[in-house]
Parts: C-alpha cells; sequence; structure tokens
C-alpha cells in the first residue's frame, strides 16, 4: 500500500471510531512528528491525547447543560466581607466537595438577598467541573414537575430522574407553601436520596417553622429528620446584598446632592 492509501485508510478508521477531533488534527500532527523526528509511541501518545481532551471537553458541557444552573455565579465570586455571618473557612470547606462523599447534605437559611442562590449556585458550578452529574431546580418546579408527571403517569420515572444526580439543588423552599401533593413530592425525592447522594437546599424559612410550608407537620418533622440527620446547615443572617447595593447608590447621590448643595 502506498503512504498516501495508509494515510485515507488511517483517516477512514478514526472516523469510523467518531475520533473526530484526532482526525482532525491528524495532518498537523503528522507533520510536527515528522520535523520532531517522534517516536510511534510519542505520536500515538499526541494524537490521542489530543482525542481525550476532546471527549472530556464535550462531557463537562454536556454536564453543565444539564444541570441548569441559573447563573455563572462561582464560590469565588462571593463577597465574604459583604456578608460576616457566612463561615468563610466552612464555604471553602464545601467547595471541595468532600461532603458528596459520604452524601452530606447542605443547608442555607436566610431572608432573601443574602447569597443563598449564589452559594448553592456556585457549589453546582464546582460539582460539574469536577466531573459529577449536578441538577438544579426550585421547591416549585419540581412541584410542577411532579403534579404533571403524576398526572401523565410517569411518576416513577421522574422519581428516579431526581434520585440521579449526585448533586441535587433544590432552590427556594418555602417561599411558596407547598400543597399536599407536592410536599408529598418533595419528601419522595428527599427521601430517596437520604444517605445516597447530596442535596443542596435553600429556604428563607428557619427550621422551628418548616411546619408551616407544608400543610402536614408530621411530613415536615420527617423530611427534617432525614435532610439533617447528615448536613451541614450555614444559617446567613446578614442584610440583603440586593439592598446594600440600592442603598450604597443612594447614599452616593445623597452625598452628591448634599456637597452641591453646601
Ligand atoms: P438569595 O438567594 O439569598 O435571595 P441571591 O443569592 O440571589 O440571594 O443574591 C442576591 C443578589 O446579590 C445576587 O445578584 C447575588 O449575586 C448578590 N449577592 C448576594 N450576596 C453576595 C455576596 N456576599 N457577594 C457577592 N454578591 C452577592
Ligand atoms: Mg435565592
Amino acid at each position: 500500500m502506498s503512504d498516501d492509501s495508509i494515510y485515507q485508510q488511517l483517516r477512514s478508521h478514526l472516523a469510523y471510531l467518531r475520533l473526530g477531533a484526532a482526525a482532525e488534527a491528524l495532518p498537523a500532527e503528522l507533520e510536527d512528528a515528522a520535523k520532531a523526528k517522534l517516536g510511534h509511541t510519542a505520536f500515538l501518545e499526541r494524537l490521542l491525547d489530543i482525542e481525550v481532551a476532546a471527549t472530556e471537553e464535550r462531557r463537562r458541557a454536556s454536564l453543565e447543560r444539564f444541570a441548569s444552573l441559573p447563573s455563572p455565579w462561582r464560590l469565588d465570586d462571593f463577597d465574604f466581607d459583604a456578608q460576616p455571618t457566612v463561615d468563610r473557612a466552612l464555604v471553602n470547606e464545601l467547595g471541595t466537595l468532600r461532603f458528596l462523599e459520604d452524601a452530606t447534605n447542605v443547608l442555607f437559611i436566610g431572608p432573601p438577598g443574602v447569597g443563598k442562590t449564589m452559594l448553592a449556585v456556585g457549589l453546582g458550578h464546582a460539582s460539574v467541573a469536577a466531573g459529577y452529574r449536578t441538577y438544579y431546580t426550585t421547591a416549585a418546579d419540581l412541584a410542577a414537575r411532579c403534579h404533571r408527571a403524576a398526572l401523565e403517569g410517569r411518576w416513577a420515572t421522574t422519581m428516579r430522574f431526581f434520585a440521579g444526580p449526585r448533586l441535587l439543588i433544590i432552590d427556594e423552599v418555602g417561599y411558596l407553601p407547598l400543597a399536599s401533593e407536592a410536599a408529598a413530592a418533595l419528601f419522595q425525592v428527599i427521601t430517596q436520596r437520604y444517605l445516597k447522594s447530596s442535596t443542596v437546599l435553600t429556604t428563607n424559612l428557619g427550621i422551628a417553622s418548616w411546619g408551616r410550608i407544608f400543610d402536614d407537620p408530621t411530613i415536615a418533622v420527617a423530611m427534617l429528620d432525614r435532610l439533617l440527620h447528615r448536613s451541614v446547615v450555614l444559617n446567613i443572617d446578614g442584610e440583603s446584598y440586593r439592598m446594600r447595593a440600592h442603598r450604597a447608590r443612594a447614599d452616593n447621590l445623597r452625598k452628591a446632592v448634599t456637597t452641591t448643595n453646601t
């Protein structure tokens, strides 16, 4: 076989095996290898390294899409000085994702605007970057989805879906009261993940008020029992970051006005 037809054969092998990145890089890599007098092993390693990198990138992008995180916030973006009630060391420890190993849950509790969603999303991005299947939802969306699933006879599939991710983020528990069906859905999701995989949950309600979210206080107690059994609870009780920004703007305006007036 001529060099040319061996080359064509190699291209078609790579295409058949769907090694697209390697196929695309082949001409340039062959040229470089000839120039650098690379051995067969080194050349093949370089070519497959390109394919491995492309596969990892595709996998990461697909995890990222699946995760449905609502914003690009990272833990590094969090301004700890602005929120002194947040334990920086604890958040950094959570950022190592060791809590995923023993299915520890994380609860962010605090009033609106203190950064609960930001921290939960930051953990989500860290988890995606580490290659874990991650999924973000709000309590309201989870309830709506389970409601539709029940109507359409897809309850079991939907429950399996929420059992799947290594990290499930359920944002905004307690903002809206949950009807008994929705509470039952949330309870089942928490129960089937219990001791298997971690759930990060954010809520504006202190634990003592959880009875209020659910019609049935026994469900609230049973759910808290499972959530808290192995958990990290962060109570964030500073002022709203949004309000802070508004106030800073208002203060600056006021200062500007008073300076021009005097
Ligand atoms: P919550 O979920 O507690 O209501 P969010 O996480 O949505 O609050 O935060 C509200 C807004 O303020 C967001 O734009 C968020 O990025 C910002 N924010 C809140 N806390 C901080 C912080 N400590 N550092 C930087 N941005 C913050
Ligand atoms: Mg929020």
